[in-house]
């Protein structure tokens, strides 16, 4: 589970900066704009018009800003939708369904909880509700702010699996200067600003890279095993940081191994260009009649 600021202190970390909890702002650019260059015409009409018709501005109102609507919310005072930004799946245990709290029935919209919930269950939930004509409209404009940030959210590694150390919150990095940062941080957010400043920028730098083939292989499977090769990459990548498990408040820093951060780099960029082609992928069953999975399929 991620921290809160309160557990935070009370574990001696206060020195660390505040959280993080997904890819940065950057990240979440970066995905929402590889997805609406691969949104059908309908899909991203449909899009435009939901989102026109909300009044909140905590981001800005277009379908890149509101990639990170979500984090804002929590950070209003909605912690009861803390959870829903990850799935803990523990390296020395993996059990999905554990970590999604045996995926409770939501009783009524999506948007209402309950709050122990995974990001998995949560990415599903609102793909249904988005999809669905008798979903309010209230409720269709949140399922798909919820859509823009989860379906990012689930492939940043650390959002996946947990070593018992809060996602990677309590490994504190040395970087060999005054800063420091935790292990989760640092993949939310200091890995992609070195891939690229500017994320509407790099999402087209990374979009260009996708090829059909890697279109069509990631457009297999569904948030579950979404999750699962998100796990598999904190595994081989993230977690070879060789951090103990746990959280203790008199870990030294530790500094990145040799070559880590460019395989760091790369992992992240194959990452985002995979949330970047899921959420189109999601938003154009939802929302496009011609690619609902129930649509009849032309001869
Ligand atoms: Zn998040």
């Amino acid at each position: 589970m991620r921290p809160s600021l309160a557990a935070l202190l009370a574990t001696g970390l206060a020195a660390a900066p505040v959280p993080a909890f997904g890819w940065g702002y950057e990240g979440h650019e970066a995905i929402a704009a590889i997805a609406r260059a691969y949104l059908t015409d309908t899909a991203r009409a449909k899009v435009d018009a939901i989102l026109a018709t909300d009044p909140d501005t905590s981001t800005g109102p277009d379908m890149i800003a509101r990639s990170t609507w979500a984090d804002a919310w929590r950070s209003a005072g909605h912690r009861e939708t803390a959870e829903w930004h990850f799935v803990d799946i523990e390296l020395d245990h993996p059990d999905l369904r554990s970590a999604c709290f045996d995926y409770p029935e939501a009783q009524g919209p999506a948007s209402a909880g309950p709050s122990d919930d995974c990001v998995v269950d949560k990415v599903e939930e609102f793909a249904a509700e988005l999809a669905a004509p008798q979903t309010t409209a209230a409720e269709r404009l949140l399922a798909l702010k919820y859509l823009l940030h989860f379906v990012g959210d689930l492939h940043q590694p650390l959002h996946s699996a947990d070593n018992h150390d809060k996602g990677g919150n309590c490994v504190l990095l040395s970087l060999g200067d005054a800063r420091t940062v935790n292990l989760h941080a640092w993949w939310d957010t200091s890995v992609v600003k070195a891939l690229g400043s500017d994320p509407v920028a790099l999402g087209a730098e990374l979009r260009a890279r996708i090829t059909p083939a890697q279109k069509t292989t990631w457009q297999r499977g569904g948030p579950q095993s979404w999750a699962t090769e998100s796990f598999a990459v904190a595994r081989s990548v993230a977690y070879t940081i060789g951090s103990p498990p746990g959280c203790t408040s008199d870990s030294a820093p530790r500094p990145l191994p040799s070559g880590y951060e460019a395989e760091a780099k790369a992992a992240a960029a194959i990452q985002i260009e995979r949330a970047g082609v899921r959420l189109a992928l999601v938003l154009n069953r939802a929302l496009d009649p011609a690619i609902s999975p129930n649509a009849p399929q032309k001869p």
